[in-house]
């Protein structure tokens, strides 16, 4: 996702330095909103654990609602500049039959996902990015395909990586924690009135396309994305190609997606690390 600068200004007390208080606080409730992580024992695939318990400080349906309302509002400002690429689009059509492959496979990320209104839609523009908000609202920019000459498997690596940062509701537990924050230890007596914590939070009105996240929400995507992608037939070692391209396209002018998507070699150490556990999902899989 692009990256943004305004961050601090999205939560009124983020700058505020935090009392011992405050941070023993948020570290206990944290512990105590934290889910039991899946069985990662049996599973096979990457492991990143259970999704972070700040999400649930935050209703899934406002954050959702939200992105809907951003979705379009970005997708009619690039119908109204003639550059949103219509359903006969060769991208558009190739985008939407990766898309399709990989969505089979998210319901085990998430159950709220089998009710999402999957979008997928391309943007004319030079920019190098991609993103996925939350609900599943997906947007490629015709710069990431064509300056990167994409090939189908990095597609899906990225969009895998975009759906995975969706899934694990990052956007929703970086609002949480921002809230239990900024709220500080009165949130622990009101933990029984979570729904309030949640009104608030959607009374900011987050900007879901400038959303930065942490580094291990960052390498959380790249692994959950690594194996939607091998699952659904594409090779996970275009993880590798993809950040060579990109790293390599950061010589001129960086492109926005890696502003916010370091690239280098903990990346891609991290990625191959990981290859032993998503080839054999890879090699198995369906390819069509
Ligand atoms: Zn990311």
């Amino acid at each position: 996702m692009e990256h943004s600068n305004n961050e601090t200004t999205l939560w009124p007390s983020a700058g505020m330095a935090m009392t011992w208080r405050l941070r023993w606080s948020t570290a206990l409730l944290a512990a105590t909103l934290a889910l039991p992580g899946v069985a990662v024992a049996q599973r096979e695939g990457v492991d990143v654990g259970g999704n972070s318990g700040f999400a649930r400080l935050v209703p899934a349906d406002d954050i959702e609602a939200s992105a809907v309302k951003q979705y379009s509002e970005i997708l009619m400002q690039a119908a109204s500049k003639k550059a949103l690429g219509g359903p006969d689009h060769p991208q558009v059509i190739r985008l939407r039959r990766i898309a399709q492959r990989l969505i089979p496979f998210t319901n085990e990320w998430n159950p709220r996902a089998k009710t999402w209104k999957w979008e997928v839609n391309l943007i004319g523009s030079k920019q190098i990015n991609a993103f996925c908000m939350p609900g599943g609202k997906i947007v490629f920019y015709t710069g990431i395909l064509e300056q990167l000459q994409l090939t189908d498997d990095e597609v899906a690596q990225i969009m895998g990586h975009e759906i995975a940062h969706a899934l694990r509701e990052h956007a929703r537990a970086r609002m949480g924690k921002s809230a239990a924050t900024s709220m500080g230890a009165g949130v622990l007596s009101q933990l029984l009135g979570l729904g309030d914590v949640g009104r608030t939070v959607a009374n900011y009105g987050v900007q879901l396309l400038n959303m930065t996240f942490s580094r291990s929400d960052e390498s959380e995507a790249d692994l959950v994305g690594l194996e939607l992608a091998a699952r659904a037939g594409y090779d996970p070692r275009a993880g590798i190609t993809l950040w060579q391209k990109m790293a390599a396209s950061s010589q001129g002018a960086p492109p926005q997606w890696l502003s916010t998507h370091p690239a280098g070699n903990t990346r891609i150490a991290d990625i191959e690390r990981n290859l032993p556990r998503v080839l054999p999902i890879y090699e198995r899989a369906r390819k069509d």
